[in-house]
């Protein structure tokens, strides 16, 4: 087992008071790390669930939506517990309308949380494994629409497609020197990021027909396939987005 532990590092997961977040926060404490769960919204559920399952954490109090407030979060959060071996990009937001009508807000919120404030927090974070001799991993979460176009949601697409070219880009520059950055992209996971689908009988229905495991995911399946990513046992795995979609992108 030990080549899937993450003993005695810290891992740093954003977003991490709900939905895949927490489960990823849970799953990495599982395996063995401290978790440092960042957010603005309370970290008591995440804590105690991470208590119950033997792990260790803290919280670090965050709204990330702008790169000053992400980069003075890393810079504390390093001060105050010491390095961090494990960077997961989670925080993210949705906005749906159509493309015709959507809006320049709509536009830059998501595109700042979802795709400016990751590149700014990997950067931070690979100055700091850097300047500490290297090694590490980024796991950024990434979506289907990494891979396809979706309805709706050009803001998003545009992000996570982003995700996926940055994650390539920085594995390029930084895997040299020790640092795996990787991306997971889930599929249809029941979270509020998508109760607007879950309640709409149509959209559910044509998404259930088209999962070959005929199911939604639960935020724990998707958490697995990031505690892997940051163990040793995937030392070599560096520049991929990782489906984890119970068969979607297959069909
Ligand atoms: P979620 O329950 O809505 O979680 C989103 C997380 O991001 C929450 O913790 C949220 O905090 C946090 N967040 C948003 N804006 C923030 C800000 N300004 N500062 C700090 N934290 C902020 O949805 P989820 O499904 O778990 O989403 C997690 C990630 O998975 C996102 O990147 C999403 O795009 C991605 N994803 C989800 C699905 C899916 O089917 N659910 C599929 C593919 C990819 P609050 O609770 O305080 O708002």
């Amino acid at each position: 087992m030990s080549r899937f532990s993450l003993n005695g590092t810290r891992a740093l997961v954003t977003g991490a008071n709900t939905g895949i977040g927490q489960a990823i926060a849970v799953d990495l404490a599982a395996a063995g790390a401290h978790v440092l769960a960042v957010g603005r919204s309370s970290m008591d559920d995440t804590l105690a669930q991470i208590a119950q399952a033997g792990g260790s954490a803290d919280a670090i109090k965050a709204d990330l939506s702008t790169v000053k407030a992400a980069q003075d979060m890393f810079a504390e959060a390093e001060a105050a517990h010491g390095p961090i071996e494990t960077l997961v990009n989670n925080a993210g937001i949705i906005r749906r309308a159509d493309s015709v009508e959507f809006s320049e807000e709509d536009w830059d919120a998501v595109m700042d949380i979802n795709l400016k404030v990751v590149f700014f927090l990997s950067q931070a974070f690979a100055k700091a494994r850097l300047a500490a001799g290297g090694g590490g991993s980024v796991i950024n979460i990434a979506s289907l629409l990494s891979f396809q176009g979706g309805i709706r949601v050009p803001s998003y697409t545009a992000s996570k497609s982003g995700v996926a070219g940055l994650t390539q880009t920085l594995s390029n520059e930084w895997s040299a020197q020790g640092i795996t950055v990787n991306a997971v992209a889930p599929g249809y996971v029941i979270s509020n990021n998508t109760t607007d689908l879950r309640n709409d009988p149509d959209r559910n229905q044509a998404i259930l027909d088209r999962i070959p495991m005929g199911r939604w995911a639960d935020p724990a399946d998707i958490a697995g396939a990031v505690t892997y990513l940051a163990s040793p046992a995937a030392r070599y795995v560096t520049g991929i987005t990782l489906p984890v979609d119970g068969g979607w992108l297959g069909r």
